[in-house]
């Protein structure tokens, strides 16, 4: 699996003319070697891997790392990554520019001079765009976690009761199925708060007719999940069916049309033109999705900006939304994987407009 997961860093090296690549990012890191701790650096070659790390981490390093020689450093451990670049004649190493700071790349100069440092930019971390089959299963897993929660809080969703419980409880019985944690801060946004696309969980407390917009997500052996429903705490007014309808179909539209080689840019226009026909094209600001594994929001992202295309084993939200500002809003987001001829979706709470 790490071998498969290496392969793709041969174009990098290939386009490069590179002798090593030098990995500070830890999720890159977990990625290509297993480490899960909170500091350490890789630095992997087509036919060598070493991971360097503090007294603090030897052990786990010892139990989690694979394929790679492991290395205590002292306090400086740019002076232990040059002792082995010299030994194995690394003279032009890659590093990740996006996750180095100007600090950090001083340094790094300063104890590798004679080396040239070759600055890689973020589309490094596209090794990770299209899942294997062992991230998909860990996906899975914590999407269901997720959904399942959501499914289990609802009965405490009433009159009275404040954006941040719900959180709070969804957060509980995530832990409870066995999530390490929550993958963000929950969006709870009811009523008027609804037309804040990010609108954090607050005090307010839920008042009967009120649209409530949940945007949750669990956490699990360094991957998240990312999901989105809007319910109703009682009846609505009609508008709030209205729109609700417009979102789920355009998101419907969108989860149709996915499948390997349709242009991301393409998708999110499926469901933006819907919303636009509709009327409402002005309150949708947002682009339609992005990428979700080790990071919440990764590549790709959907929007009319995007480039490339969707390719099989990418893990993606669709997640079209209307926001009327003084009214409120509704966002429905779903996490799929891009099959062979189509997608799974694997977030599963019901995307109905729910009325409690
Ligand atoms: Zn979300
Ligand atoms: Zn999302």
């Amino acid at each position: 699996m790490l071998k498969n997961r290496r392969s793709r860093l041969k174009m990098f090296f290939d386009k490069y003319s590179l002798k090593a690549i030098l990995f500070t990012d830890l999720k890159n890191i977990r990625y290509l070697c297993g480490f899960s701790g909170s500091e350490g650096a890789l630095l992997i070659s087509p036919d060598f891997a070493c991971f360097f790390c503090d007294s603090r981490y030897t052990a786990q390093a010892a139990d989690e790392v694979l394929g790679a020689e492991i290395r205590e450093c002292g306090a400086v451990r740019i002076e232990a990554i040059a002792e082995i670049a010299a030994e194995y004649s690394f003279d032009r190493i890659g590093f990740e520019a996006s996750h180095t700071t100007v600090t950090a790349f001083h340094r790094m100069a300063d104890k590798l001079s004679g080396i040239e440092l070759v600055e890689l930019d973020s589309s490094l971390d596209g090794i990770r765009n299209c899942k294997d089959q062992s991230e998909i299963e860990i996906l899975k897993s914590v999407a269901s976690i997720a959904s399942l929660s959501l499914e289990s809080v609802l009965s405490f969703i009433k009159p009275a009761v404040s954006e941040i419980d719900i959180a709070m409880a969804l957060e509980l019985e995530m832990r409870n199925r066995g999530a390490d944690g929550k993958a963000f801060d929950f969006i709870v946004a009811s009523g008027e708060r609804g037309a804040m696309p990010h609108g954090r969980a607050s005090k307010k407390l839920i008042q009967p007719g009120d649209l409530i917009t949940i945007d949750f997500g669990a956490s699990k052996d360094g991957y998240h999940s990312d999901e989105t429903v809007t319910i109703a705490c009682g009846k609505p007014v009609d508008r709030a069916f209205e729109i609700h309808s417009i979102v789920r179909t355009a998101h419907d539209f969108a989860i149709e049309r996915i499948r390997p080689g349709i242009s991301c840019k393409d998708l999110d226009g499926i469901a933006r033109s819907y919303i636009n026909d509709k009327g409402y094209g002005e309150y949708f600001g947002h682009g339609l999705g992005h990428g979700v594994g080790m990071e919440i929001h990764e590549m790709p992202t959907l929007s009319p900006r995007s480039n490339g295309a969707l390719e099989e084993g990418m893990v993606i939200t669709i997640e079209p939304g209307i926001y009327i500002p003084g009214f409120g809003g509704v966002r429905i987001e779903d996490t799929v994987v891009v099959s062979r001829d189509g997608c799974d979706v694997i977030t599963t709470a019901d995307k109905q407009l729910l009325i409690l």
